[in-house]
């Protein structure tokens, strides 16, 4: 196979590490999923809980190696922003993403919102503002059709520039959206500062707010403190119906999750629009 390359194996010196090696082989290997467009988007229904209707979806990495099968982004995508990778990585994707959501807007005639997941370290890069929303441009998406996600931690990493990038973009129709919140530790001022349109609660809290007490009053209090900042909600991870109805009670606004579907295909997220549509 394409590893037994003595060349290849004696560039590694016992210094290096098994898993450093297979992050660096990986990551050679990412860089030509990215090159050959191997890199897919998949699209995960986000749905009113006031009306179980869709709204949009949030786009999500999907890498089939050729060999390993499925690679977690979880993995590929902390491969990506240490390499540089995750510059060209966004760029196919948000292309894929946005030329999809905006020909899906049209086909239905309705204003489906595309929210997609940006590297906080992506803030930092030279023009990525206008790259942005040139690429939405582009795509023929408007840029109030579009929200980015970020997520509480890494944010918080970057307090000093985050607010001001964030501003141009917002003055420009983008909403900006904190993806796990409840897992950094943002103050309220901050919160206040990067003035994001949606927070999303991780998926940690739903996942027991129907059996915990301390998670559901978490839950509670996340909302309420959104709410008083003119924040919309997105619960994520809702796996069952007695989740749903809870969170429709304390006047949480969308949700995700497998209760309603898997991140999808953009083929069959589009033929679970033409089923919902329908029904
Ligand atoms: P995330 O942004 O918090 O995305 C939500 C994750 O929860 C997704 O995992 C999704 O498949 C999963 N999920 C959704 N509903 C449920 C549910 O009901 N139950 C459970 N157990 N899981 C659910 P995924 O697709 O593996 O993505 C993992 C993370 O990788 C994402 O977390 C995001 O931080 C990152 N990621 C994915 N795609 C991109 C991308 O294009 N760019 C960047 N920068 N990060 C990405
Ligand atoms: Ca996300
Ligand atoms: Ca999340
Ligand atoms: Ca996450």
């Amino acid at each position: 196979a394409k590893r037994e390359n003595p060349g290849f194996h004696a560039f590694f010196d016992g210094t290096t590490t098994r898993t450093a090696q297979k992050r660096l082989l990986l990551e050679i290997d990412l860089r030509r999923a990215i090159d050959n467009e191997q890199l897919e988007v998949y699209f995960q229904p986000v749905v009113s809980l006031r009306d179980n209707h869709i709204i949009g979806a949030e786009g999500l990495a999907r890498w089939q190696h050729p060999e390993l099968g499925p690679v977690s982004p979880e993995v590929f995508i902390s491969i990506a922003e240490e390499s540089g990778l995750i510059r060209p990585l966004t760029e196919t994707l948000l292309d894929k993403a946005a030329r999809a959501m905006s020909d899906l807007s049209r086909r239905f005639d309705t204003p489906l919102r595309l929210a997609f997941n940006i590297s906080a370290t992506q803030l930092n890069q030279a023009h990525f503002v206008e790259e942005t929303l040139r690429a939405l441009d582009a795509a023929g998406l408007a840029p109030e059709a579009f929200e980015l996600e970020l997520t509480e931690s890494t944010l918080m990493q970057r307090v000093g520039e985050a607010p001001r990038i964030l501003e141009k973009l917002r003055e420009r129709g983008v909403s900006i959206s904190i993806d796990d919140f409840g897992t950094g530790f943002s103050s309220l001022a901050y919160l206040q500062e990067i003035r994001a349109q949606t927070l999303k609660i991780d998926k940690r809290f739903i996942t027991d707010c129907t059996s915990n007490q301390a998670s559901a009053q978490l839950v509670r209090s996340i909302i309420a403190m959104g709410h008083a900042l003119d924040m919309q909600l997105i619960a994520e991870g809702v796996e069952t119906a007695e989740q749903r109805d809870l969170l429709a009670s304390l006047g949480c606004e969308y949700y995700q999750g497998y209760l309603f579907s898997k991140p999808l295909p953009i083929a069959a997220f589009e033929a679970l629009l033409v089923h919902t549509r329908m029904s």
